[in-house]
């Protein structure tokens, strides 16, 4: 489908023609994201304001034209992709300021298109504490962490993107704007709106403005790293150190192969034959209760079987400590040219079981799965590692992720703790979700988007 010569003139006429492209490189340079999916747009477009949103959707949902909103297009499940055309709509030329640092008040208001870690940087530059860190946070859209949602290393600690939302500002398809949400701690009028436009994906509306809560950067922080023999010996002690009490920044995992790969590929003397590392990062206001929680910590994992805990003496042995970690992603590629890679989530208790099945599945596929990730919220990277080039491996890889999503799902956890749904887990959504929840997500779809101009094809809705 391409867009006729009218529409582009009428759409030029909204926001100018310095801002709508139609040309082969543009179109080329949007039409993918992290999954690698390539699907060309029909035009990109670079909306100046919440007007030209409002303008560019009230023109777009009369003629059903397509609009699909874009940040930085790092998501992992193709939610940014223009699957069947249309026009992608792009806020990192103007809509990318932070509008207001609230000291008083502990509140940032910004455009959708500011870059996360410029979000971090402004805010602490003011002593204060923006916690949402996803690993893409050097790139990633602020607009495109509230549409998925997004969580990072601190969530153990300080929770995710909708931890910290207060309020919105969108664009609905009509063209009409809508405010949701408060510059309050405390707001219980009316339906939570600006939370069904969190992890909405660009199905219901356009975000123009987020409100976010800010909080005090904590003063202290030091990173620990403890060896165990197994996978379920890491997962117990993960579960039980937050059970004790001690609520860590960040509590990750490695096991054997990541730990493996990563020192095939850097050779920094890490651990080979054991079964899971953990490295924990703490962090408070004074020194000694920092040091109570790493004692704690270091009590924990030794009762179950850590056999090596090291704690960061300064900042370069913490950078250090955290390495493997940091460098397992892109390592475990020795063992694949394909790594199909899954964010599933589960109750930080069901960890034990939930690798314990991930083992089972790759016993019983041949196939390995090496695993890392946020074990203190729960969640897993599964990378199911195939020959790309061998059809029959990689349909394999497929089979091992549904079971891998149904594992998730039957120990009460879900099919994404990061990720989303996009298109690339729409197909399990039934496995997820009740006839009667789908209705009932379509439905909210229909109120906001009655005619699917907004991202279709995305979350299982179509
Ligand atoms: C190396 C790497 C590491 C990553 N690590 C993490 C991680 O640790 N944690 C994590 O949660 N994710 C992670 N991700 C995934 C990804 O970065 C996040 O999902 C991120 O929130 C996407 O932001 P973005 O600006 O790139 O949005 P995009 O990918 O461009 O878009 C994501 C979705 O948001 C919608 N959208 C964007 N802007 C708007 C808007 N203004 N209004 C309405 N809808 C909008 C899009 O339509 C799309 O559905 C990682 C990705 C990569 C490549």
């Amino acid at each position: 489908m391409s867009l006729g010569l009218a529409h582009v003139k009428a759409l030029s006429g909204i926001v100018g023609n310095e801002n709508i492209y139609t040309d082969k490189a543009h179109l080329i340079a949007y039409s993918y994201d992290a999954t690698r999916n390539r699907f060309n747009p029909d035009a990109v477009l670079f909306p100046r304001d919440e007007k030209d949103v409002s303008e560019v959707l009230r023109y777009c949902d009369k003629n059903g034209i397509i609009i699909v909103p874009r940040g930085a297009g790092s998501g992992f499940t193709g939610g940014s992709l223009s699957v069947k055309g249309g026009i992608i709509l792009a806020f990192e030329k103007h809509m990318n300021k932070i509008l207001e640092i609230d000291m008083d008040n502990m509140v940032a208001v910004v455009q959708p298109g500011v870059i996360n870690m410029e979000l971090q940087k402004a805010v602490e530059a003011k002593g204060l504490f923006y916690p949402p860190d996803p690993a893409s946070e050097e790139h990633s859209t602020i607009g495109g962490n509230v549409s998925e949602n997004a969580g990072g290393m601190r969530a153990a600690k300080y929770g995710i993107t909708k931890d910290y939302v207060m309020a919105l500002r969108a664009v609905l398809p009509n063209g009409e704007i809508i405010r949701a949400g408060k510059r309050t701690i405390k707001d219980v009028a009316g339906y939570n709106i600006a939370g069904i436009l969190i992890a909405s994906e660009g199905t219901l509306a356009v975000i123009t403005e987020i409100t976010l809560k800010l909080i005090t950067k904590p003063k202290f922080t030091k990173t620990a790293f403890g060896v165990f023999p197994s996978v379920k010996h890491a997962m117990s002690a993960v579960y039980k150190t937050f059970a004790e009490g001690i609520t860590p920044v960040a509590m990750e995992f490695l096991d054997n192969l990541s730990i493996k790969a990563v020192e095939q590929r850097f050779k920094k003397g890490l651990p080979m034959d054991a079964g899971a590392i953990l490295i924990t990062d703490v962090d408070a206001p004074v020194q000694n209760l920092l040091d109570e929680q790493m004692a704690k910590i270091d009590e924990v994992f030794k009762q179950n079987g850590c056999n090596e805990f090291k704690i960061a003496k300064d900042e370069n042995e913490a950078k250090d400590l955290w390495f493997a970690r940091r460098n397992c992603s892109q390592s475990i590629t020795v063992y694949g040219s394909k790594k199909l890679n899954e964010d599933v989530t589960v109750p930080r208790s069901k960890l034990p079981e939930l690798l314990d099945e991930i083992d089972k599945i790759s016993k019983k596929y041949d196939i390995l799965i090496p695993c890392f990730g946020h074990t203190g919220d729960g969640n897993v990277h599964t990378n199911v590692m195939v020959d790309g080039s061998d059809k029959k491996q990689v349909e394999i890889g497929h089979k091992a992720i549904e079971e891998i999503f149904r594992a998730a799902v039957d120990l009460g956890g879900t099919l994404s703790g990061e990720h989303g749904i996009g298109i690339s887990k729409a197909p399990f959504m039934k496995m997820a979700f009740t006839d009667t929840e789908m209705n009932l997500f379509c439905s909210i779809k229909k109120a906001f988007d009655p005619n699917n101009i907004l991202n279709p094809y995305k979350m299982g809705l179509d």
